[in-house]
């Protein structure tokens, strides 16, 4: 859905990326022994996004290690069976139970779904953060564990995450924080004097993170990193298997085999962008997300959501249909997401919008007046292209449009 870099620049990051890719195709870290190149990229992939999150800062415990995974979301399902397990040994929780704010990512339902953890979401409070006071009604003795997401999904507001961590530490549980989309952009931002609130290991009671190497990180798609505040938390997440005919069995994420090529793709990206690469994109989508807010709060017929913290900026109307300006937004060759409660857009900035940040406010300001003057539904999705063939598309008419459509997306 997202190129998170844009431009004539990216075509050299693409293809140094796609050549580390290709260069180690074959190989796969599950054989420790035959491949320690692939052993050696993940552990410095690690230790870097360590590093950025506060791995060598005073009071990180000197102990904060991790692994590379497929995507924030196994991620987030390792650190969640992790926990699981971890407070089962710590506390005896055998019922176990998570809390998590309304606009936390929906990977925690997945892991509450596969590791049967008794899930409760609650309501943000009316900045859009985490409620902690509502977090606190839900704790009892199951809770393994809250969440706080930096920013989160919906509409890129950052949790308190300190004050999740105080709660964390006076139950004994553990605090979980989702940096999915920050991990790459938040040490930049704080570093560049934007005002930043702690996020990360440096803040006491954060007992693991996810955080995608392959959103704001710049790096091929499949990689993401987990890490622990320490061994004891970690040890859980790893599958041991000592019975086996086919000999001893070990391993530490949920696929068996794993790429190399996108630990070593990943490797190549945060290498190559390096403190100062990432530091130079990091401002210019700030730049660009700070113009965008400007240019929206200029639009009387639109609203947005609390203050955005980074670089995801939602709005919403109590004027016009907000869905509506989707589908106009949509018939221009925007791709925005839809939110719920309120309803609302967002949009993820990435250097691609640099370039086009006054056309995306033009196209925005046109579709309101277009939604203005026309109230009611506008016909849009899928259904223009049904109509033309008359039919269910086949297979020929599907190649034809995937080629149409590689202009438009990535
Ligand atoms: C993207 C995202 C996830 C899930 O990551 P995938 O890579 O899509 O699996 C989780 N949390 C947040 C905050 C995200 O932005």
């Amino acid at each position: 859905m997202l190129c998170y870099i844009g431009g004539s620049e990216s075509e050299g990051h693409f293809s140094l990326i796609n050549e580390a890719c290709s260069m180690f195709a074959h190989t796969n870290p599950l054989h420790l022994d035959v491949f320690p190149s692939i052993v050696r990229f993940e552990a410095e992939v690690v230790a870097m996004t360590a590093a950025l999150l506060g791995s060598k800062e005073k009071g990180s415990g000197g102990q904060i290690c991790g692994n590379m995974t497929s995507g924030g979301t196994e991620s987030i399902l390792l650190a969640m069976k992790s926990s699981r397990d971890y407070m089962k040994t710590k506390k005896g929780i055998t019922k176990p139970e998570m809390i998590i704010p309304e606009s936390a990512h929906s990977a925690y339902d997945k892991a509450a779904q596969y590791f049967n953890i008794k899930l409760w979401r609650v309501p943000i409070n009316k900045e859009f953060r985490a409620d902690v006071k509502a977090i606190k009604r839900h704790i009892n003795r199951n809770t393994i564990l809250i969440v706080g997401s930096a920013p989160g999904f919906p509409h890129g507001i950052i949790d308190p995450i300190q004050e999740l961590g105080e709660l964390a530490t006076s139950f004994g549980i553990c605090l979980h924080v989702d940096l999915c989309l920050g991990g790459f952009v938040l040490p930049f931002a704080r570093k560049l004097g934007y005002p930043i609130p702690p996020f990360d290991f440096s803040v006491k009671g954060v007992t693991s993170i996810s955080v995608d190497v392959h959103k704001y990180g710049l790096a091929p798609k499949g990689t993401s990193v987990v890490l622990y505040r320490n061994h004891d938390i970690r040890k859980h997440q790893f599958v041991a298997v000592t019975e086996w005919s086919g000999g001893l069995y070990v391993s530490p994420t949920i696929a068996g085999s794993r790429p190399g090529g996108l630990i070593a793709g990943a490797w190549a990206a945060l290498l190559s962008l390096g403190e100062e690469g990432y530091l130079e994109s990091t401002k210019r989508i700030m730049e660009v997300s700070k113009r965008i807010q400007k240019g929206i709060k200029e639009i009387p017929e639109l609203f947005i959501i609390g203050r955005p913290d980074m670089t995801i900026v939602a709005f919403g109307s109590d004027v016009v249909d907000i869905f509506e300006i989707n589908d106009v937004m949509s018939s221009k060759g925007w791709h925005l997401n839809a939110l719920q409660r309120p309803n609302s857009i967002h949009i993820c900035v990435t250097l691609q919008h640099e370039p086009i940040v006054e056309d995306f406010l033009r196209d925005l300001m046109e579709s309101v007046k277009t939604v203005k003057e026309n109230p009611g539904p506008i016909s849009g999705g899928l259904a223009p292209i049904y109509g033309a063939a008359g039919r269910m598309p086949d297979r020929g008419m599907v190649q034809e449009l995937l080629v149409n459509y590689m202009d438009s997306t990535c």
